[in-house]
């Protein structure tokens, strides 16, 4: 009898956290490697956000919360989504989980059934064609228009009577792209009129530049059916606190509130106070550091197209995604090797012939990398 589950033996690892074990190994043994493979802030947590924790800790918060998240926490979630978002979020469709990974598992686990299509819209963040396995689900792809990452009516294609799921992430991870009003407002029309949930990942949402961020939530019906994913980890610097959260009907909310109660409990107590400082404290922290990341942002993609690379509109997030000439995973090896820059290929995103640098790194490290990465090519 085969021991591991077929379910588990069909996915993939995560190219983003093996690429950069790769390059945790690599500096172990001495190697100077300049790791721009995983899309992490180098910023430390701000100081307020960190110190309600410590608070928190001091004064026994120390116990089990409400499943669903702390409902202070809920109530501050549910300030953003009406103040910033235009969404009307009542506490309880809302879930706080371990971390926006978590709640898109979460999301999937409670909506799908054998069979059920998810269509998932390439270049496409590595971990959802897994949590649509790991659910039971069948995942269809179609790429966006590889001119500026926007949605075409190509979609349609692939929208079959089984569809039960579009998946979609803007700003994009690994592109960087940002849907403007057209493309979002064609996923709309597609979600409506083929009643299909839309699950919305708006986690780099606070990082954009020069662009509009639309909440496809705040569309039409769209309330009624989008599950509206975001969270801490790269608006406030907080990746290692595990905290995100999900906006959804109550009746998809309540479902994966079951599954939180049988998989995690809840996120740490202490950590979700945090979460509460975070969205309720001064918001400078974010503006400074989306700032410092556009400063990076545009001096990487000024090198690069200097280096006579073309990249993908770098509107939002903290990637630059390079068109290379050639196998994308071969380059990215090289990269690593020959020149101890880390980076992920495009093939990781179902997007060959590309490779995501992250520019969440300090400005010496990126210019130490571009002239590494110029120097064997
Ligand atoms: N969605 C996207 C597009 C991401 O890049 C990430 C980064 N890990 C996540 C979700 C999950 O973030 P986290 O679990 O740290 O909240
Ligand atoms: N989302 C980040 C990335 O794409 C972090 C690693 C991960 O969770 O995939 O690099």
């Amino acid at each position: 009898m085969r021991r591991l589950s077929e379910k588990i033996l069909q996915i993939p690892a995560s190219a983003t956290i093996e690429i950069t074990d790769k390059a945790r190994r690599m500096k172990a043994e001495g190697k100077d490697v300049i790791s721009l493979s995983i899309g992490e802030p180098d910023f430390d947590t701000p100081a307020h956000i960190t110190e309600a924790c410590i608070e928190a800790l001091k004064c026994g918060k120390t116990h089990y919360e409400a499943s669903q998240g702390l409902f202070e926490l809920r109530e501050a979630i549910s300030d953003k989504l009406k103040r910033e978002n235009s969404i009307t979020a009542d506490p309880s469709e809302i879930v706080v989980a371990c971390g926006a990974k978590n709640n898109i598992s979460e999301a999937m686990e409670a909506c799908l059934n054998p069979g059920d299509e998810v269509l998932i819209l390439d270049p496409s963040w590595v971990s959802y064609e897994p949590a649509v396995l790991m659910a039971g689900g069948k995942p269809i792809h179609n790429s966006l228009n590889q001119k500026d990452f926007q949605a075409d009516d190509t979609i349609l294609e692939k929208v079959s009577k089984n569809t039960k799921m579009l998946v979609f992430n803007t700003p994009s991870n690994p592109t960087g792209a940002v849907l403007n009003r057209d493309s979002v407002t064609l996923l709309k029309d597609i979600c409506e009129d083929n009643d299909i949930i839309a699950l919305s990942d708006e986690i780099y949402e606070k990082l954009i530049y020069d662009k509009e961020h639309i909440s496809i939530a705040s569309m039409g019906d769209m309330h009624e059916r989008t599950i509206t994913i975001n969270g801490f980890s790269k608006a406030y610097a907080m990746t290692g606190w595990r905290l995100g959260y999900a906006h959804a009907p109550l009746e998809i909310t309540k479902a994966m509130t079951k599954v939180q109660q049988h998989t995690i409990s809840h996120p740490a107590s202490f950590a979700m106070w945090g979460g509460v400082a975070a969205l309720k404290g001064d918001q400078t922290c974010v503006e400074n550091m989306r700032q410092e990341f556009d400063r990076r942002r545009r001096y990487l993609t000024g090198a690069l197209s200097d280096m006579g690379y073309k990249t993908a509109p770098a509107d939002g997030a903290f990637y630059a995604f390079v068109k290379v000439d050639g196998d994308d995973m071969e380059i990215c090896n090289e990269w690593l090797e020959k020149a101890l820059v880390a980076a992920t290929p495009g093939t990781a995103f179902n997007a060959s012939g590309w490779i995501r640098i992250s520019y969440a790194a300090g400005m010496d490290t990126l210019k130490e990398a571009v002239r590494r990465i110029d120097k064997i090519k």
